[in-house]
């Protein structure tokens, strides 16, 4: 047996066992999807989370959504009116930002090759683009020149440091994420000259980090960073995006990050501030923690098999729909996601099996040699923590199976 993740808290069952998930019950929910597998996102969890990021931090940060770790139109429309702005990765993720409810001015557009259209797109609308090189900061100059529009343009700082504990590394050494630190003050004063209209220092160190200490190490380095460049520009920067960094607890042993300790490290460290950054605003950008855990993968068994003295459940979904839960997504070692059968939710584990999805690959495993009660064809297999980086991120064109259904209870 291995263990597998912690069930997020908030999840309960019915009287007949029945997972529930925004107070209804996973089986109706599939019903009225009229299939399987189904992404179910609960809208209660996602205000939940935003309401208890604001009590925890300083009134003056703002919150930010990182719509890449769900672009689903309906969550986002959810999660824009919540939110101070959206961060947007593409021009295709820009144009359904621009849809959901959210003003271009608080929508920024960071990644790397940003082609000459996504640029003008951005500028055209009014959003601010997240500068991720010289030569892409020569070529918004030169769009808004041609629009006639002085552009909004923050700067994408490479950090001298990274986010320590994290599990992918954002910052530090040789990145193609930002503008090596050394070089920001000249390009800011490049884009002071030209006339553009510089919204500030935009900051990312890491991801899916769970120690505070090391978020609030990495958050003031940042605000020291910020203002190092600001004195050395000679300007205060508009708004400093400090990233965001905060992961969830995805496997055995993870515990989830002790938001109120990082939000007072914060204000200690704004309060403390080098006189620069007095009148900045301030940011955090965050993707998984504001929706990881709002959402439940629900997957049918369709199969129950033995193989040398191993279980297998067979089900309709898999690592087209689910890759990271696979352990194919940036991870060193397969290590199981939390799982439950969604109709025995109270159940105790009675069995080790192992839950594979449908596609013909032994990558797609969802549950390795797992614990659970007792699984029979027909019953719903949930996948926790599937509300970031799931539909979007996972190859639903593989194997010609198609994408899951998607719903926000
Ligand atoms: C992906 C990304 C995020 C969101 O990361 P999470 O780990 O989901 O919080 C935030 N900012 C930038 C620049 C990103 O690329």
């Amino acid at each position: 047996m291995k263990p597998h993740g912690p069930i997020p808290p908030g999840f309960a069952a019915d009287a007949d066992g029945m997972l529930l998930i925004g107070g209804r019950r996973a089986d109706e929910l599939t019903d009225m999807a009229g299939d399987t597998p189904l992404f179910v996102y609960d809208g209660a969890m996602l205000t939940a989370r935003v309401a208890v990021w604001r009590e925890a931090m300083p009134a003056e940060v703002q919150l930010h959504y990182a719509m890449k770790a769900n672009p689903y139109a309906p969550l986002l429309a959810h999660m824009a009116a919540l939110v101070d702005g959206l961060d947007v990765a593409s021009g295709g993720e820009l144009a359904i930002a621009l849809g959901s409810g959210m003003a271009a001015a608080h929508i920024s557009f960071a990644g790397p090759g940003k082609r000459d259209r996504e640029l003008e797109a951005a500028i055209g609308a009014g959003a601010t683009l997240n500068l991720e090189s010289g030569g892409e900061a020569e070529r918004a100059l030169a769009i808004g020149a041609r629009l006639g529009i002085a552009p909004r343009l923050a700067v994408r700082v490479n950090p001298d440091f990274d986010l320590k504990g994290s599990g992918m590394k954002m910052g530090g050494g040789a990145k193609p994420f930002g503008v090596d630190a050394a070089e920001v003050p000249a390009l800011v004063r490049r884009l002071l000259d030209a006339g553009a209209d510089w919204q500030g220092f935009h900051i990312f160190a890491g991801s899916q980090a769970l120690d505070a200490a090391a978020i609030a190490d990495t958050q003031a380095q940042t605000v020291a960073l910020a203002a190092r460049l600001a004195n050395e520009i000679g300007a205060t920067p508009p708004l400093v995006n400090l990233g965001g960094g905060m992961g969830v607890p995805y496997f055995p042993g993870d515990t989830a990050v002790d938001v109120a300790a990082v939000g007072a490290a914060l204000g200690e460290t704004l309060a403390a501030r080098d006189p620069v950054l007095g009148s900045s605003s301030f940011a955090m950008e965050l993707g998984r923690w504001l929706v990881a855990e709002a959402g439940v993968y629900l997957t049918r068994v369709v199969d129950r098999k033995t193989s040398h003295g191993e279980t297998f459940l067979v089900t309709d979904g898999g690592l087209h729909h689910q890759l990271a839960a696979s352990g194919n997504f940036g991870t060193v070692i397969r290590r199981n996601y939390p799982i439950a059968v969604a109709n025995r939710f109270r159940a105790e584990p009675v069995e080790t099996v192992s839950v594979v999805g449908c596609l013909c690959t032994p990558l797609d495993r969802l549950g390795d040699q797992v614990a659970l009660p007792r699984g029979d064809v027909g019953d719903l297999v949930a996948i926790f923590q599937a509300g970031a980086y799931g539909a979007t991120a996972s190859p639903s064109a593989f194997l010609g199976q198609g994408p899951a259904g998607e719903m926000l209870v």
